[in-house]
């Protein structure tokens, strides 16, 4: 129609190609360009995703860049007093305790101050529960925080949490600030908690590095002026700032379905200022501003950089994390929506493996991505580090696609650890230690690649080879099932004997066995026997009880487990 041509004709220059096709067929991209350019016509190549086009972001000159105000997120080990932290601080707001004072809980608020520090007037601090949303948030390709404050409680020092806060805070490359908190107790032991960061890769500055630490009383507020001075001075060196004068773009930092209000959504304005009457597009979701309301409940009828406001006039509740873009018409609204819309249920349907090395390195061919990131987690500190370092090293010299560490730990592999690499789009390499049953399903769900390995050399064979992109054949572990011990057996002459239960696939008798306690390989060996009930059998499958023994080792115990493994050989391919 559009060529203004006869279908006939058009058929006929198919079957010149070499394609039979009738009128109603689709035909693909590259034979309908053949077909356009043959009859004279110039073409140019849309997608569908095109429709997304009116989201992109045109940029803003730097004279219309304003200085804007810091978004902090607060985050460290449970009871080390994060909440109590963020209360105090909400203290200090101009308005505090009168009406007009932060009343609203809406997953981020704005703390007015008293006088202008380093030339900002107020701090926006984000208030979601838990390092999972902020990993969450950030998975969604949202950079909502610019500065990380760890609290640290100074009678505790790190604990698992504050080591994983530390972890995200890296990961989402954001500056942090160490609050060391609790100072007024009697125990309090601000030296020992600088001492210990150095373990983890962070240097205070009183231990020779550029982290900013203070120390403070969440309950006495002592040292809370100098946390937000240094809060603010790390704001000043970023930098921060924004055109206010433009369509607003932001983040949805939560949505809910309210009883009365439909939809609403916890906005953190980015750029430009959002405005009532405003079209938008919400994640999938799109809709037009009806109401603002700020964190002190108070409707208001615009929203500028870094002020968070709950947005009322949406169709459905978009995700945290989701994009909140302004756009011209609801024609255009609608159909961003509806494209995304059916994007995601194309994504459910075919569970994207955006996470699998092969994936990864398609992306780093196509210029998309310029690094490989990677998560190790292994039995000891050692071969952690060796890998580590060797990996870090691993330059390809064409493409200069290198090898990113996210993190490098002991331990097996957890459900915080593939939340971590999905949002990072990492693969995790897992040295003698396997991923816990939740951490697995979770993988499966979400397309992260998990990597098991005994020798480092395969290690970093694997990861050179991939960054050159000569994938060889290789081998690669296969695991056909597991069993756990439920009771160790002592008989005489024949040693330890492991009463068993498959627990998942099949265990034989053949293959190679290892044996994992907490999830971390303490032997490799073979089975001596597989009985069930009285005979040796060949092999046996999930469900079923069993007896096995393996050659010249008998340090077992109830619950550990038992894995069967064998090498196959896979061609790879990219
Ligand atoms: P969160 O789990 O990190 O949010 O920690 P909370 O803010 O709930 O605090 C945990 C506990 O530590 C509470 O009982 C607080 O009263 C207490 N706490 C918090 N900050 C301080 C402080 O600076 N000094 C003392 N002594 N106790 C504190």
């Amino acid at each position: 129609n559009r060529m203004a041509e006869r279908a006939g004709d058009v058929i006929k220059t198919l079957m010149k190609l070499g394609t039979m096709a009738t009128i109603t067929q689709s035909i693909d991209a590259d034979t309908a360009e053949l077909v356009a350019s043959e009859f004279g016509h110039r073409i140019k190549r849309v997608t569908e995703a095109d429709v997304e086009q009116v989201l992109v972001d045109q940029g803003d000159t730097d004279a219309a860049q304003l200085p804007r105000p810091p978004v902090v997120t607060v985050m460290g080990h449970v009871d080390h007093g994060k909440t109590s932290l963020l209360d105090a601080l909400r203290k200090t707001d101009v308005a505090a305790g009168e009406a007009g004072g932060i009343t609203q809980h809406i997953g981020a608020y704005q703390v007015i101050l008293p006088h202008a520090v380093h030339g900002f007037d107020r701090v926006t601090f984000i208030d979601t529960p838990g390092h999972a949303a902020f990993t969450e948030m950030r998975a969604r390709g949202a950079h909502v925080t610019d500065v990380v404050v760890l609290v640290v409680a100074a009678d505790d020092g790190i604990m698992p949490q504050t080591i994983e806060a530390i972890r995200h805070a890296k990961a989402a490359q954001a500056p942090m600030i160490v609050a060391i908190n609790k100072c007024d107790l009697p125990g309090a032991n601000p030296a020992r908690v600088r001492q210990d960061l150095l373990q983890h890769d962070v240097q205070v500055e009183e231990m020779g590095g550029d982290v900013l630490s203070v120390e403070i009383s969440a309950k006495t507020r002592m040292g809370l002026d100098k946390l937000l001075d240094a809060i603010l001075l790390q704001a000043e060196i970023l930098e921060l700032k924004s055109n206010p004068n433009r369509a607003a773009v932001g983040v949805v930092i939560e949505a809910k379905l309210e009883k009365g209000r439909g939809s609403v959504a916890t906005v953190l304005v980015q750029k430009g200022t959002l405005k009532v009457g405003d079209i938008f597009v919400a994640g999938s979701e799109w809709g037009r501003v009806r109401a603002l309301v700020d964190d002190r409940g108070r409707t208001v009828t615009a929203a500028t950089p870094a002020q968070p406001v709950e947005v009322i006039g949406l169709t459905a509740a978009p995700q945290a994390g989701d994009d909140f873009t302004v756009v011209e018409t609801e024609a255009k609204a609608r159909e961003v929506s509806e494209f995304r819309q059916r994007k995601r249920r194309q994504q459910q349907v075919a569970a994207s493996g955006r996470g699998s090395l092969e994936q990864m390195l398609a992306n780093i061919k196509s210029g998309q991505a310029k690094e490989l990131a990677v998560l190790i987690k292994g039995d000891v500190h050692g071969s952690v580090e060796a890998i580590k370092g060797a990996l870090e090293k691993i330059i390809d010299a064409e493409n200069e696609v290198r090898v990113r560490v996210l993190d490098a730990a002991v331990g097996a592999i957890t459900e915080s650890d593939v939340t971590l690499a999905n949002a990072s789009k990492a693969i995790i390499i897992g040295f003698n230690v396997r991923a816990n049953p939740q951490a697995r399903d979770m993988a499966r769900r979400d397309g992260v690649d998990i990597r098991y390995y005994a020798i480092i050399y395969n290690v970093i064979d694997d990861i050179k080879l991939a960054l050159s992109g000569m994938l060889a054949p290789t081998l690669r572990e296969k695991f056909p099932g597991n069993a756990q011990i439920l009771q160790v057996f002592n008989i005489t002459k024949v040693g330890k004997v492991a009463g068993c239960k498959v627990v998942e696939g099949v265990v034989k008798r053949g293959a190679k066995v290892r044996l994992l306690r907490d999830n971390v390989v303490i032997h490799e060996g073979s089975l001596k026997t597989l009985k069930r009930m009285k005979d040796e059998v060949k092999e046996v499958s999930q469900g079923y009880e069993c007896g096995m023994a393996f050659e010249n080792y008998d340090n077992i115990e109830a619950n550990d487990v038992i894995e069967c493994f064998e090498m196959e050989e896979i061609a790879r391919a990219i």
